[in-house]
């Protein structure tokens, strides 16, 4: 128990590192590139903000959410997903307060109670984006080609876009009508949770894991029947950005996101060896949250990517990087004496910037150079009875097994 993290948890380790960095960096880059700024808010918020900004009835708040009364009494949630979140920091800090657009992402841990499986987890890491204050399609184009490029820059292949509409406050509930009715007519064939989805939420039932393959379902009515013009030219004009991009996507009606606060464009990028966890990336409008959540009317838009999936699909096409090489220097060292001396230049190269180590559980010159050899260092730096009579040291190029003796105070030169 003791030695074991709780199920549904990984360490990341150091040879995983080079993996999340290189994805990190592509973040940052991209998101400087795209003009979103960082936020980091934090990793629990009040029970109430995720039952309202995710919404009751929702698999996420009715069975993963992570829960607890802490000390004082409060209810408190460790947070599944972070756009609530973020929603909050921008009503609470007036963020809105110069007007227009606030493009904001964060990175971090999310945590969620479901059953782990390849690609699920308890505590997992999303990368994700927000945008607030502006409505035009363009953004929603922007949006969405900032998840394509991360992914595409990282090199993956065989990713689908899909996109679809749920329409809005205005032409949705016509759709939800049409959709009861049609679903009404096969209540009996429909899976226990997709009963209750009829009154509460009958859209969902059109992306029920359980439901999804019968035919019924396929021959579902579609919401472009009954979305109205504002919506209907929204969507046209995001296709038209996204073509005019030069990004692949597909028309999915079965892409849905149930609650009343999303709006008009819904997005998913899939990668299909993935397996049952296919989805990178899902994200879309949501320009009703603000309202939901105790502000001013106000659009938004964004997505979240899980960091985890990104990693096992980097895998899988053999697009991680190589653990990179640990020092520039190893420091070896005979004898006590040499010992001071090298632990001084240790700390000198250090202060130049220079990554250098030594032995430190006192072992013979030969152990010491066979330890550098495998710390992938480029120099030995090697400190013996005559380099210390001199003031030098012998270096070798751990390479080529180049070999020369300079004056110590000369040693960072080799490094420039
Ligand atoms: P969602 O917030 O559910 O729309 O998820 C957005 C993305 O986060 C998904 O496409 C996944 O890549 C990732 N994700 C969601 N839930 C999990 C989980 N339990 N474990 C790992 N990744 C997840």
């Amino acid at each position: 128990m003791l030695t074991n993290a709780p199920r549904g948890t990984k360490d990341i380790l150091p040879a995983q590192i080079a993996g999340w960095r290189y994805v990190e960096n592509k973040i940052r880059t991209l998101c400087r590139n795209y003009g979103y700024e960082e936020i980091r808010t934090p990793v629990f918020e009040h029970t109430e903000l995720f039952q309202r900004g995710i919404g009751e009835g929702t698999d996420v708040v009715d069975k993963e959410m992570y829960t607890f009364t802490d000390r004082g009494g409060r209810s408190i949630t460790l947070r599944p997903e972070n756009t609530a979140s973020v929603v909050r920091a921008y009503l609470q800090n007036k963020l809105y307060a110069d007007g227009g657009l606030v493009k904001l992402f964060y990175t971090g841990s999310m945590f969620r109670y479901d059953r782990p499986q390849a690609g699920r987890l308890r505590e997992f890491h999303q990368f994700g984006v927000e945008a607030l204050g502006e409505q035009n399609p363009a953004l929603d184009a922007e949006i969405i080609l900032l998840a394509w490029d991360l992914l595409k820059s990282l090199g993956l292949e065989n990713l689908r876009l899909k996109i679809n509409t749920v329409g809005c406050a205005k032409c949705r509930p016509v759709y939800r009508q049409k959709l009861q009715h049609y679903f009404s007519d096969n209540f009996d064939d429909l899976c226990e949770d997709c009963k209750h989805r009829l009154n509460k939420n009958p859209m969902r039932i059109l992306d029920c894991k359980v439901d999804g393959d019968k035919e019924f379902i396929e021959d579902a009515p579609k919401i472009e029947t009954c979305l109205c013009d504002e919506c209907r030219e929204h969507f046209a004009r995001v296709q038209k950005l996204l073509k005019a991009a030069g990004v692949e996507f597909e028309l999915d009606a079965r892409l849905v996101r149930g609650l009343d606060y999303y709006t008009k464009t819904a997005f998913e990028i899939q990668y299909a060896e993935l397996g049952a966890q296919s989805a990178l990336a899902g994200g879309g409008r949501y320009d009703g949250l603000v309202e939901e959540i105790g502000g001013a009317p106000t659009p938004g838009i964004g997505f979240a990517v899980g960091i985890e999936r990104i990693l096992i699909a980097l895998e899988k096409q053999n697009l991680l990087p190589a653990a990179e090489n640990k020092f520039d220097a190893f420091i070896v060292t005979a004898g006590s004496d040499a010992e001071i001396t090298g632990f001084d230049l240790l700390t000198k190269l250090r202060r130049e910037n220079i990554s250098a180590t030594m032995d430190f559980a006192k072992r013979s010159v030969k152990a010491q150079m066979k330890q550098a050899a495998k710390s992938g260092a480029r120099f030995a730096l090697i400190l013996g009875e005559e380099e210390l009579a001199s003031a030098s040291v012998t270096v070798k190029n751990l390479e080529t097994s180049a070999q020369e003796k300079i004056p110590l105070e000369k040693v960072a030169q080799i490094f420039a």
